[in-house]
């Protein structure tokens, strides 16, 4: 069981979910964490519930007007039951990135193939929206660039279909890293490499032209707050992050990747991880036309990893509305909320 209250694995989502009625008991705490308050006349109020095939009608007492209970969700106007769309909804945010409309359609048990590619389409769009805020303030971040796909096939030199991928990575300093530096003094002889102290926080990716100096400087302006630490390698396209603000941490010597990983262990390790990502669920062949949408759908992920409930309130369009409920009412179906 996670600590923050969501379930870990199927079985516990099943628990907690287990049909049409507990989703949409779900759904209308979320929706209206004080109560039920209607649209139209803004009387808040215990409303008339008349469920249908695929969500609740909520009628207002007072003035009688009809509000769908899925009206401006992801699930708004579908007739897929709730059930279903909360299941995917787990499916898309904890289990397997990137799957196919076929893996969906069968996990779900769905007899039509449209239903769940529509489903994993809707789904999805909430993940490849571009994050807006910048990372970066009381964290340094790093930058660097890959080479993402593609295959050179004798075009000749310096032609291929490998796209550039620009990054930025927050590194953040872990709990215990005061006590894991000294236990390393005890058990070793020098000092602890520093990837052992940070972990990643927030990420950024985008496919760019060129690694010129225009590209890789706006990616860094419109990602990462001015007045950050930023590190990066030697690469001459940096050369004017601190005249735009930034106190620039540059590895000086160019050539030493022994050096670039110890100045850039946590960017190095999300594009490992990225192309080990590509290449086993797409085979590393993403056109090019596509790899943003799916660098997207990467970060949604990446940036969501301890925060499971948010990522899936969000992608059922839930996000403005959402306040999680508590570990205990999560499991007893009360959705009781303590803002
Ligand atoms: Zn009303």
């Amino acid at each position: 069981m996670d600590p923050r209250g969501f379930p870990t694995n199927l079985p516990e989502f099943q628990k907690v979910f287990p049909n049409d009625d507990a989703c949409a008991k779900y759904l209308e705490a979320m929706r209206w964490p004080n109560g039920f308050t209607c649209p139209k006349c803004g009387v808040q109020g215990e409303p008339y519930r008349f469920p249908t095939r695929a969500t609740v009608i909520l009628r207002c007492r007072k003035c009688k007007r009809n509000t769908a209970l899925s009206s401006g969700t992801v699930m708004q106007a579908t007739h897929t039951p709730l059930a279903t769309w909360f299941w995917g909804a787990y499916l898309v945010t904890t289990q397997t990135p990137g799957q196919s409309a076929l893996q969906f359609q069968r996990q779900l048990g769905l007899s039509r193939y449209e239903t769940a590619y529509m489903l994993l389409q809707k789904l999805r769009a909430g993940m490849v929206r571009p994050e807006r805020d910048c990372i970066g303030t009381e964290y340094p971040v790093e930058i660097d660039e890959c080479l993402i796909g593609g295959r050179t096939r004798g075009e000749g030199r310096g032609v291929h279909h490998k796209a550039v991928v620009v990054g930025a990575v927050e590194v953040r300093l872990r709990k215990d890293a005061e006590h894991r530096a000294a236990k390393h003094q005890q058990d070793h002889s020098g000092g602890i490499p520093l990837k052992k102290l940070v972990y990643a926080g927030r990420l950024r990716l985008r496919v760019v032209a060129t690694r010129g100096a225009a590209d890789l400087t706006t990616f860094v302006t419109e990602n990462v707050a001015k007045g950050s630490t930023v590190r990066t390698d030697a690469w001459h396209s940096y050369d004017t992050l601190s005249s735009l603000g930034y106190v620039h941490d540059r590895l000086t010597l160019a050539g030493d990747p022994d050096k670039a990983e110890a100045h850039l262990p946590m960017i190095h390790l999300v594009f490992s991880n990225l192309k080990t990502w590509i290449l086993g669920t797409h085979h590393g062949a993403i056109a090019q036309h596509h790899l943003q949408t799916y660098l997207n759908e990467y970060v949604f992920r990446f940036n969501r990893r301890f925060y499971p409930m948010t990522a899936f309130n969000s992608v059922l369009g839930l996000a403005a509305h959402a306040t999680s409920p508590t570990y205990e009412s999560l499991y007893s179906g009360e959705w009781k909320h303590h803002a």
